[in-house]
């Protein structure tokens, strides 16, 4: 323990590096809200409106090949692949064309999601913290850097829940892009090293039960697969 601390201080969350033993040590989860046009359609929302933001806790990571105990208080899990973003820098009021130079690299995640509780808190006006911040929310895979990369524009994301594919979209098919929403985000709070976002998700998303398998790919960024295990006790 720290002799500056009055109890040890918490682990830092990490995301593994691919191609490397090092790590990408975490400091904030940002989601965006509603950002393919079909994933929009299927949750009946209106397709015109700018997208939003929420958030999860860096500890809620899963690293890729691990275990999601099916959570607590919901009938109704959902699994939401994504592109993921790891900063390596950032700032307030990112210009989108200078946005690329804060991105250290690209993941494969998953936005797990109480559906049936984000659903009545949405429908409260309550936040959506019980829905979509809880633990084991947020399976992360290795990062690729975007020395390796690039910065993809286009190229399949994709689901597959014991072997079925569920979720099929491509990266071009993204409402805003990547520099467009840290542009956006960065007038909201401000961006640093060790920031991930979340980019939204693609249509198809379904239930997962205990004893699924789910297996996610972004095409030139990596693949994520993790099992869906029982309910803690
Ligand atoms: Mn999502």
């Amino acid at each position: 323990m720290s002799a500056d601390t009055v109890i040890p201080a918490p682990p830092q969350p990490v995301i593994a590096v691919a191609g490397t033993s090092k790590t990408f040590p975490v400091r904030r989860i940002w989601c965006v809200g509603r950002n393919y046009i079909e994933h929009i359609r299927e949750m009946g929302q209106d397709e015109r409106l700018p997208p939003f933001y929420f958030a999860k806790a860096a500890d809620m990571i899963v690293p890729d090949g691990g275990t999601v105990p099916y959570p607590s208080l919901t009938k109704d899990m959902h699994h939401e692949v994504e592109l993921v973003v790891a900063l390596k820098s950032g700032g307030r009021n990112i210009p989108a064309d200078k946005a690329n130079d804060c991105i250290y690299g690209y993941a494969v995640g998953i936005d797990l999601t109480r559906r049936d509780l984000q659903i009545a808190s949405r429908d409260l006006k309550r936040p959506w913290e019980v829905g979509k911040a809880f633990d084991h929310s947020a399976p992360m895979g290795a990062i690729k850097p975007a020395s390796e990369s690039g910065h993809p524009t286009a190229g399949k994301i994709t689901l597959k829940c014991n072997g079925t594919i569920r979720q099929d979209g491509d990266l071009n098919q993204l409402i805003w892009n990547v520099p467009e929403i840290i542009a956006d985000l960065s007038k909201m709070v401000e961006l640093a090293a060790g920031d991930i976002i979340m980019t939204g998700t693609p249509a198809g998303v379904a239930a997962c039960v205990a004893g699924d398998k789910l297996e996610c790919a972004v095409e030139g960024v990596g693949t994520l697969s993790v099992t869906i295990g029982p309910a803690l006790k």
